[in-house]
C-alpha cells in the first residue's frame, strides 16, 4: 500500500515541468490571429488569417482576424508565419526534460527507436500539456542477438523463438513498431519481421550484418535507418576496406552506376528510408571537441556526454570520407526521392555531437546539400512523414480536423529554413508554449544538468 502511494507520489514529481507556467487545459479554446498560415496543403499560404484550435483538434481557418465573439485565448502573431511543426523521426528521447529541445527546435512530433513505458507516458503527457514536450511515437526496445545485459536498452535474444517471442511480447506491451538490429541472423530476422507482420506491428530497422539489403526490402520492412546496407551493395567493384567501421569508405567508393537496382528494389518494397546526415556531420564536428562543446546549446548535453570528447579519436581514421560520404548518401537519397521511394527526416541524437533537437538543422542541411528544394524538405519533414506514420490530413498540415501542432515563426522557412531554429511559440495538442515557457524550461534542464556535472566533478 505503502509503495503505491509512493509510486503516485513519484509519478506526480515527474510529472511537474519545473519553471514553467500551467498549461492550458487541453479542452480549451484557443485562436491564433495576425498570423499568415503555411497550411502544407493545396491552400498553401493564407496571409493574415486566423486559425481556431478546439480540444487539441484545428477547428477551422479562415481570412482575417478571429470572429468577434470569439471566446477561448486569443494568440496573436504578430505577424509572423503559422505552420505544422516538424517531425524528427529518428531520435531517442530518454528524459522527461529533452522535450523541450525538440519545441525549441519547431519540431512536435517525434519517433522514438528505443521504446521504454516511459516513452508511452512521455507523449500522454505532451498531449495533457503536463509535459512541455513533442507527441512520440515509438518502437519497443531494440532487438538484437547476443548475451543479455542488466546494463543496456537492448533486448538480446540467442535463438529464433526468443526472436519471435520478444516480437510478441512488445506487442501485448502496447508498442505498434519494432526495431530489429544488426547481430540477428537471417532466419531470425525473417522470422521476427514475419511475426511483426502477423501482430500488426510495423518494422524499423537496421540492417544486419548477415543479410544483404535487398533480402531485407524483400521482406517488406517499413523502414531502414541510416541508409544501413545500402553502402555495401553500392561499393564499386573490387573495393575492400580493413577499417573496423568501413561504412564512410564504402560510401566514398560508391557506384551510381548500381544505383538504379537499388532505388527500383527499394521503391518496390514499399520501405522508407531515413539517411541521418546529422550523423556524419557529428563525426566531422568531433574533430574539434573544443569547438563543439563551446556552442550555446551544449548546456543542454548531460555530464556523460563528455565521453564524446574523449571517444572523438576513433572517428579521426575515417575522416577523409565523410564529405564524400555526405556526398554519396545524399546523391542516393536524392535518387530514391525523385524515383517516388519515401524519405525521412531524422537526425538520430544523441549519438556522439549530435545535439537531441538541434541536430534536426543538420538534417535539413544533408538534405539541402544533397540538392533538396526547401519546399521538398518542409513537405519531408512534416506531410510526408504523417503519410509514412498513415495520418495523412491528420499531422503535417494546418487544416480542419488535423492536430493543432503547430510552430510560430518570424518568418517564412522557405526563404530560409534557418527560421526553424527560433519559434516565437509551439502548440502540442492544443498546449500553446510561447517562448518565454519554452526558455524556462530550457533554464531548468541547464540548472539540472549543471549540477549533475557538478556532483559528477565533486565524485
Ligand atoms: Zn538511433
Amino acid at each position: 500500500m505503502e509503495t503505491y502511494a509512493m509510486r503516485l507520489i513519484l509519478f506526480a514529481l515527474l510529472m511537474i515541468v519545473p519553471g514553467v507556467a500551467i498549461a492550458q487545459p487541453a479542452d480549451r479554446r484557443s485562436g491564433f490571429e495576425n498570423v499568415d498560415i503555411l497550411t502544407m496543403t493545396d491552400s498553401g499560404m493564407i496571409e493574415s488569417g486566423h486559425v481556431i484550435v478546439s480540444r487539441g483538434v484545428i477547428e477551422s481557418v479562415g481570412d482575417g482576424p478571429l470572429p468577434a465573439g470569439f471566446d477561448g485565448e486569443r494568440i496573436d502573431g504578430g505577424g509572423g508565419v503559422l505552420m505544422p511543426g516538424l517531425a524528427d523521426m529518428h531520435v531517442h528521447y530518454y528524459a522527461d526534460d529533452m522535450g523541450v529541445l525538440y519545441l525549441a527546435n519547431s519540431t512536435t512530433f517525434v519517433r522514438n527507436l528505443t521504446g521504454s513505458v516511459q516513452t508511452h507516458r512521455r507523449d500522454q503527457a505532451a498531449r495533457s500539456g503536463a509535459l512541455i514536450a513533442p507527441r512520440v511515437a515509438t518502437s519497443g526496445p531494440i532487438i538484437d542477438w547476443g548475451e543479455p545485459s542488466s546494463r543496456d536498452f537492448f533486448i538480446r535474444v540467442q535463438s529464433t523463438d526468443e526472436a519471435v517471442g520478444a516480437v510478441r511480447a512488445q506487442g501485448r506491451s502496447g508498442y505498434d513498431a519494432v526495431k530489429l538490429y544488426e547481430g540477428l541472423p537471417a532466419n531470425t530476422y525473417a522470422a521476427a519481421a514475419a511475426e511483426a507482420e502477423r501482430q500488426g506491428m510495423r518494422v524499423y530497422t537496421h540492417v544486419p550484418r548477415s543479410m544483404d539489403v535487398r533480402d531485407v526490402l524483400a521482406l517488406g520492412v517499413d523502414s531502414i535507418e541510416h541508409l544501413d546496407g545500402y553502402a555495401r551493395a553500392l561499393m564499386r567493384e573490387g573495393f575492400t576496406s580493413e577499417a573496423d567501421r568501413p561504412w564512410p569508405q564504402m560510401w566514398a567508393n560508391a557506384d551510381r552506376s548500381r544505383f538504379n537496382e537499388l532505388v527500383a528494389a527499394t521503391l518496390e518494397s514499399g520501405t522508407w528510408n531515413v539517411p541521418t546526415f546529422a550523423i556524419t556531420y557529428g563525426r566531422i564536428y568531433s574533430a574539434d571537441p573544443d569547438a563543439y562543446f563551446s556552442r550555446p546549446e551544449a548546456i543542454y548535453l548531460p555530464a556523460w556526454a563528455d565521453y564524446w570528447a574523449a571517444s572523438a579519436g576513433q572517428y579521426a581514421a575515417n575522416a577523409p570520407f565523410y564529405e564524400a560520404q555526405l556526398r554519396e548518401k545524399g546523391a542516393f537519397t536524392r535518387a530514391l526521392y525523385e524515383a517516388g521511394a519515401g524519405v525521412l527526416i531524422g537526425s538520430d541524437g544523441p549519438n556522439p555531437f549530435v545535439t537531441p533537437g538541434y541536430a534536426i538543422h543538420d538534417e535539413l542541411r544533408g538534405f539541402a546539400q544533397a540538392g533538396f528544394s526547401n519546399a521538398e524538405i518542409l513537405r519531408i519533414a512534416t506531410v510526408d512523414a504523417a503519410r509514412f506514420m498513415g495520418l495523412e490530413g491528420r499531422m503535417g498540415v494546418v487544416a480542419e480536423g488535423a492536430r493543432a501542432d503547430l510552430v510560430l515563426l518570424t518568418g517564412d522557412p522557405h526563404d530560409d529554413l534557418a527560421v526553424l531554429r527560433t519559434p516565437i511559440g509551439t502548440m502540442v495538442a492544443g498546449n500553446w508554449w510561447n517562448r518565454e515557457a519554452m526558455d524556462s524550461a530550457l533554464a531548468a534542464r541547464a540548472a539540472r544538468l549543471a549540477a549533475e556535472r557538478e556532483q559528477r566533478a565533486g565524485e
